[in-house]
């Protein structure tokens, strides 16, 4: 069996690993001339350490990651209690992209990885599938893995007329810095006012990683580090002498990223009989749950169970796609609660439960343990 993997993302290369685990022959074609991972830290919860243990990482994704609790503040510094979840509902760890793609790229095998050859369309047959790429070579594959992002050439293909959609008014900065003298000790995630998230936590090498996000923002206006000043007096009473604002104020403006966040539609379908769709290519979502990459490393995951060197690949696909569009659907719903959540402490509340919910082993995760 052999698999054609379109990107070189944390959902492309799990998949590539999880896919050769299972014995199928896999390249893994990524557009750009090496692999990037736009981006600073990555939260990864236990699920997807779990997917990584299952592929013989996890040891080495821990070894660059640092642990943390995922628990909120308020802007005057006080903690939001989230008493009908456990401290295991809130744990995550910290991961610098760059590393876990460096770190999955040598697991799948750089051999296996073709830079600088973007996905040019696909032809499906009843027992292949032929795929073209940009620089005018072909491959024939048994199937075909769209792993190429929000912006999916793959689902283009496979799914017309669900471009990728802007959450509008909804922005995010980020950076990862050296830490510049501040000695921190502790790490501090706050829900301020005017839809205005932020925070800052420390990483494995002790660098600092802090991040800004507003729903609903006003138009940025100014040199990206002002636009997030802009939002740290909704975030810390103190406006802007505090820590936030200090990390920012230290930051470099050509380091700081800046994106508008990018949805994808709930699609009619996932998969054909050879094609299929993982990670943001089938579900990019707004970051407010960080939950994005996990999400898809289970799909990758669930693909490397369900595709085996002997098996039947249209089974195994509708297989993948009955499982992962109703967990969809309920991601979607409970991301919302958080999304809409009226206080900083439901936010909390609704956050905590989306967590637990994501966490917690399918057949016992069908009520959201939110009350109010
Ligand atoms: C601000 C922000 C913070 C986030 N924080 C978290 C977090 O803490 N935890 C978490 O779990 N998630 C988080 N996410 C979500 C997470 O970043 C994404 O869900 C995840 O990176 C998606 O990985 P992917 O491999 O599916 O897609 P991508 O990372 O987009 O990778 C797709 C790859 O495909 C390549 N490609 C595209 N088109 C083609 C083509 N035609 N041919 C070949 N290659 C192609 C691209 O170059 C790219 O390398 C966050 C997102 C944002 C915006």
């Amino acid at each position: 069996m052999r698999a054609v993997v379109i990107g070189g993302g944390i959902v492309g290369l799990t998949s590539g690993l999880a896919l050769r685990r299972a014995g199928i022959d896999v390249v893994i074609h990524e557009q750009a001339p090496e692999l990037r991972a736009a981006g600073a830290g990555l939260g990864l919860w236990a699920n997807a350490l779990a997917v990584f243990d299952d592929l013989g990482v996890g040891d080495r994704v821990r070894a660059i990651g640092k642990p943390g609790e995922m628990y909120f503040h308020d802007a005057a510094g006080r903690l939001l209690e989230t008493p009908e979840f456990g401290v295991e509902d809130h744990r995550f760890l910290l991961v610098h992209r760059a590393k876990l793609t460096d770190l999955l790229a040598d697991a799948v095998g750089r051999e296996n990885l073709r830079l600088a050859t973007g996905f040019a369309g696909y032809e499906e047959h009843a027992d292949h599938v032929g795929v073209r790429l940009t620089d005018g070579s072909e491959e024939n594959a048994d199937v075909l893995v769209g792993a190429d992002g929000a912006y999916s050439a793959v689902r283009g293909q496979l799914v017309p007329g669900t471009p990728v959609q802007e959450h509008l008014g909804h922005h995010a900065w980020r950076a990862v810095i050296p830490d510049p003298g501040l000695a921190l000790t502790e790490d501090r995630l706050i829900l301020g006012a005017h839809g205005c998230r932020g925070g800052y936590v420390r990483t494995h090498d002790g660098h600092v990683y802090w991040l800004v996000n507003q729903f609903d923002a006003p138009e940025p206006a100014g040199t990206l580090k002002q636009q997030a000043l802009d939002r740290v007096a909704h975030l810390e009473d103190g406006g802007n002498s505090g820590v936030l604002a200090e990390l920012i104020a230290a930051t470099p403006e050509d380091r700081i990223l800046h994106n508008r966040i990018m949805l994808v539609p709930p699609l009619p379908h996932w998969v054909s009989a050879r094609v299929v769709l993982a990670g943001d290519a089938a579900h990019a979502m707004s970051p407010h749950i960080t939950a994005g990459a996990t999400l898809g490393i289970e799909d990758a995951a669930l693909l490397g169970r369900l595709l085996t060197p002997a098996g039947d690949v249209p089974a195994a696909l509708a297989a993948y796609e009955a499982d992962r569009i109703p967990r969809y659907a309920r991601v979607a719903e409970l991301s919302a609660a958080v999304e809409h959540a009226p206080t900083p402490r439901q936010f909390a509340r609704h956050y905590a439960a989306f967590s637990h919910w994501m966490m917690t082993p399918a057949h016992a995760a069908t009520e959201n343990p939110v009350q109010a």
